[in-house]
């Protein structure tokens, strides 16, 4: 057989290039037809080099004009639809990677999905261009992996809770005050992952486990009162489904985005491989379990709420935690400024119906531009 080809949106970040290790290790069933990159044209070209992709698209080309890279933000939706492409890995960052998860899935392509936001804003529309495309998203988040393969091919009537687990971040055990000083760097010092810049501070913040309980209510098709969020330091158990009967399976392992990936790839198959640290109980114990403070992380429960209340809320959360993000990141703006930002967003301007993609668009740019006045 031949081998799948794939595309990778995003190859120059942190989940692209675990992807790219992931495929180096798989050629066999594995080919990278495409990829494609904001900006870093020195790393991508060496990517192209080692890989000998079909196409390679970026955003924001500098200056190696030399290449025949296509350029543009239409990069993401052609590289995702080739004909030659059969999984699109979408390891974009951020609202940018919505349009090229529609379009995939429409194409009726495979999805392995890394960009949460895209569910969370797109929610029903994502769904329903993977209905009508024929197309199929597989998650590559670790916590909805885990879910994944703890469901296997059981009904959702068996189904009676998901527990996402959450690592509580850097300021786990930091009080309200020592909080509200955080600087970019302490938000940057994640204690179990290393990742891009912008999910790192939304799990220093747990808007990325709200943006998580909402891609699980899409992707399960589970309500938000049985979805539960419990604190695991260890980040070795990535979660848990319970049953009707009162069973609960958990997925574990040593934390590596490696194997959601690969999972992503070969699902519901199975590949052998050499991961890094094979699992060890007693290296990997104690395993602790606390309650989430809301007081402290207030991005969550406004997430959450966003995710209940539906409508454009999803995304202007998302877009107003974007932009917070960046101004925070820019050192615009002080840590705790990004809840109130998402907060004051959302009062304006979450109680619109989404009828089509474009409220769903206007609402993030309309999220966006309030976070942007709010602090001028
Ligand atoms: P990253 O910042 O390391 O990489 C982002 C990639 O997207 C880069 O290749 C960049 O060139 C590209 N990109 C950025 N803006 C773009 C734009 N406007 N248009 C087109 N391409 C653009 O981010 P990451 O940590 O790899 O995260 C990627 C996605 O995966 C995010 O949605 C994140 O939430 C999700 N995710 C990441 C991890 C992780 O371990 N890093 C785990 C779970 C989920
Ligand atoms: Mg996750």
């Amino acid at each position: 057989m031949r081998p799948r080809g794939i595309a990778i949106l995003g190859s120059t970040g942190s989940i692209g290039t675990a992807t790219l290790r992931v495929i180096a290790r798989h050629a066999d069933e594995f080919r990278v037809v495409a990829l494609t990159a904001f900006g870093n044209a020195t790393l991508l070209g060496e990517q192209a080099d080692s890989t000998d992709p079909r196409y390679v698209g970026i955003v924001t080309p500098g200056g190696d004009a030399d290449r025949a890279w296509a350029t543009g933000a239409e990069c993401l939706i052609e590289a995702a639809t080739r004909p030659d492409v059969d999984v699109v890995v979408n390891a974009v960052v951020g609202a940018a990677g919505l349009q090229a998860t529609l379009a995939a899935l429409r194409a009726g392509k495979r999805v392995a999905l890394a960009n949460k936001e895209s569910l969370v804003i797109g929610g029903e529309f994502v769904l329903r261009a993977c209905h009508e495309g024929g197309g199929e998203i597989v998650p590559v988040d670790s916590e909805h992996s885990a879910i994944m393969q703890c469901i296997g091919a059981r009904p959702e009537s068996e189904i009676s809770r998901l527990i996402l687990t959450a690592s509580g971040g850097p300021f786990r055990e930091w009080d309200a005050e020592r909080i509200a000083q955080a600087t970019v760097q302490d938000a940057l010092n994640h204690p179990t992952w290393t990742m891009g810049r912008k999910i790192t501070v939304d799990s220093a913040t747990l808007a990325n486990k709200a943006l998580e309980v909402i891609e699980a209510h899409y992707l399960f098709d589970v309500p938000y009162d049985r979805i539960d969020v419990v604190v695991h330091p260890q980040s070795i158990i990535h979660s848990f489904v319970e049953f009707v009967d009162g069973s609960v399976l958990a997925q574990l392992g040593f934390p590596t985005m490696e194997l959601p990936i690969l999972y992503a790839l070969t699902h519901p198959g199975r590949v052998a491989d050499a991961p890094a640290r094979r699992f060890d109980p007693a290296a990997a114990s104690p395993l602790t379990f606390e309650p989430v403070d809301v007081e402290r992380f207030p991005s969550l429960a406004l997430g959450i709420q966003a995710g209940r209340s539906g409508g454009v809320a999803p995304a202007v959360f998302n877009g107003a935690n974007e932009q917070a993000v960046c101004l925070f990141l820019a050192g615009a703006i002080g840590f705790p400024d990004v809840p109130r930002a998402i907060e004051s967003a959302l009062a304006a301007l979450s109680g619109l119906p989404a009828e089509s993609i474009d409220d769903v668009a206007a609402a993030d740019g309309a999220a966006r531009a309030h976070v942007v006045e709010l602090f001028r």
